[in-house]
């Protein structure tokens, strides 16, 4: 991330509807993780930088031109915004490609998917609904309204930015709630010409802003500002234990979505060829850097041998190469950071005596940062591999003999996003389901999100929930009204 490439485009900062310059007037560069090389300089934002974006956020917020907008206009505002999100899906995803390594051929459609989490949120915008509440106090008559927080601090990592800003995004503007998004400083780019489409849409300015830079100079004095009233973020364990520190000064409430390291679990009666694609899915799709990944292969005990095959057969032909090309399967690990600990958890797990059976090795003849898809076989579930998020190509196999094993190996993690389960018995998987401490658990299937399902994790997986009607209450206070229906005030002497 050097500077001294100042004849590469640059990015400024999105504040109050335009592209301004960093004040400290510094840049650094983004690079290329297929070929290593830098295309762009983003700007490297500090406190004045933050102050600008808040302050523009606050007064957006406080402005008749937002507040005083009824929640089907907000509405309006987002199922347009949604639309010109998916025409420039192609664009935006070409930049998501260049910074992080995703393959075209997911990152298209996951960008197009991410208009449709504006269109879900513009529907809901205006069904946030009071109730009257049955009051015991007689002559009171008592009802609860929603109101927006305020401005929302929004931090996101590299390896879906649009995706997991747009998942706090969204309802958080349904809501009312303005916001300021700090990027990953490794993917800043996108987030730049997403944010215009705001003002293209017709959001008056203020109401999206965008600061970029990194976690220290630019995400903590963002998330220590005042005028934040809440803070989203999606990350590593590090970062969110930080955030949560500093919000929990300010008394602001967070959203915390911090990965995990979920079991992927199959029972001798599942349908092999599915579960198999399923485990692939889990933790090679998108070179296994995903919140969501089934990097715990727990396998019953009867069928490992058959099925650890099988998925060695299939995996070994996958094919590593340029995202870009339609036909590649995994990409490389979008940061030199996050390739060098990949490595590091390699290298841990084969001293700590796992059994290497496929990959283990980088491949600097395919590009910059690529790790071979990588199976490791005689995990036992207390091994550094087994219990710490990797968040790279590697699967860790785990046998187990029945239910109740599977269960306390599953379970026995600090994490808890999500679960997967292979079986064709409905009484095994209602089982499985109740007893797995996990936010999400996937039966005959692996990793798929929706706008309309909640997602977050139990334990140190994270706080609160994104997707779904549950998302839109983090971005909400809720208002008790009591209005007297008799004349007179009662005893004052006396709590009613
Ligand atoms: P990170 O958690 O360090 O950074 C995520 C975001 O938080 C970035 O925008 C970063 O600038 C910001 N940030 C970092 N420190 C901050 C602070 N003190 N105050 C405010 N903002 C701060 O993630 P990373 O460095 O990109 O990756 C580190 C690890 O996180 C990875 O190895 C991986 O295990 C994990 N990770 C998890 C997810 C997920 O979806 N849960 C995504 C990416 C990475």
């Amino acid at each position: 991330m050097e500077t001294d490439h100042q004849d590469l485009p640059k990015h400024g900062n999105f504040i109050d509807g335009v592209e301004v310059p960093p004040v400290g007037g510094k840049y650094f560069s983004t690079e290329n993780p297929y070929s290593g090389a830098a295309w762009a300089l983003i700007a490297r934002s500090d406190q004045r930088d933050v102050e600008l974006a808040v302050a523009s956020a606050r007064s957006a917020f406080a402005d008749n031109a937002w507040s005083s907008l009824s929640a089907s206009q907000r509405g309006a505002l987002l199922r347009r915004v949604a639309d010109l999100i998916i025409e420039n899906a192609p664009r935006l995803a070409e930049i998501e490609m260049r910074d992080n390594g995703k393959l075209a051929a997911e990152v298209t459609s996951q960008v197009r998917y991410v208009g449709d989490y504006y269109h879900y949120y513009a529907g809901l915008a205006d069904k946030v609904q009071g109730a009257v509440i049955p009051s015991d106090k007689k002559g009171v008559f008592a009802y609860t309204k929603y109101e927006a927080k305020g401005v929302v601090a929004i931090i996101t990592p590299w390896n879906s930015p649009l995706t997991l800003t747009s998942w706090k995004l969204a309802p958080a503007l349904a809501a009312g709630c303005t916001a300021v998004i700090k990027p990953s400083e490794f993917t800043s780019a996108s987030m730049i010409e997403f944010a215009k489409l705001f003002g293209a849409a017709g959001f008056p300015p203020g109401v999206v802003n965008v600061v970029t830079g990194f976690g220290k100079e630019a995400g903590e004095p963002l998330v220590t500002h005042p005028d934040v009233a809440h803070v989203g973020f999606t990350g590593g364990g590090v970062a969110g234990r930080k955030i949560y520190e500093l919000a929990a000064r300010g008394l602001k409430t967070v959203t915390l979505e911090l990965g995990g390291k979920s079991p992927n679990i199959v029972f001798d009666d599942a349908d092999m060829e599915q579960a198999m694609k399923g485990v692939v899915s889990g933790v090679f799709a998108a070179t296994g850097q995903t919140c969501m990944a089934g990097s715990r292969l727990l396998v019953q005990r009867t069928i490992q041998d058959q099925f650890v095959q099988k998925l060695v057969d299939f995996v070994s032909n996958a094919k590593m190469g340029d995202p870009a090309l339609m036909e590649t399967q995994i990409g490389p690990v979008a940061t030199r950071p996050q390739f060098e600990r990949v490595i590091a958890c390699i290298e841990a797990a084969k001293a700590e005596g796992a059994v290497c059976i496929l990959g283990g090795k980088a491949r600097p003849d395919i590009g910059a940062q690529f790790v071979e898809p990588t199976i490791f076989a005689d995990v036992k579930n207390s091994m550094r591999i087994a219990q710490e998020e990797v968040f790279g190509p590697v699967l860790a196999v785990i046998p187990f003999d029945d239910e109740e094993e599977a269960i306390t190996i599953g379970n026995d993690v600090a994490y808890g996003l999500a679960a997967g389960v292979w079986t064709k018995s409905l009484h095994r998987a209602m089982v499985m389901t109740d007893r797995l401490k996990a936010g999400t658990v996937w039966v005959n299937n692996y990793r798929a999100t929706s706008f309309t399902s909640p997602f977050g994790g139990y334990k140190q997986s994270g706080i609160g929930r994104e997707s779904g009607t549950e998302a839109i209450k983090e971005y909400l206070e809720t208002k008790c009204v009591m209005i007297s229906t008799d004349l007179e005030v009662p005893n004052p002497f006396i709590r009613r």
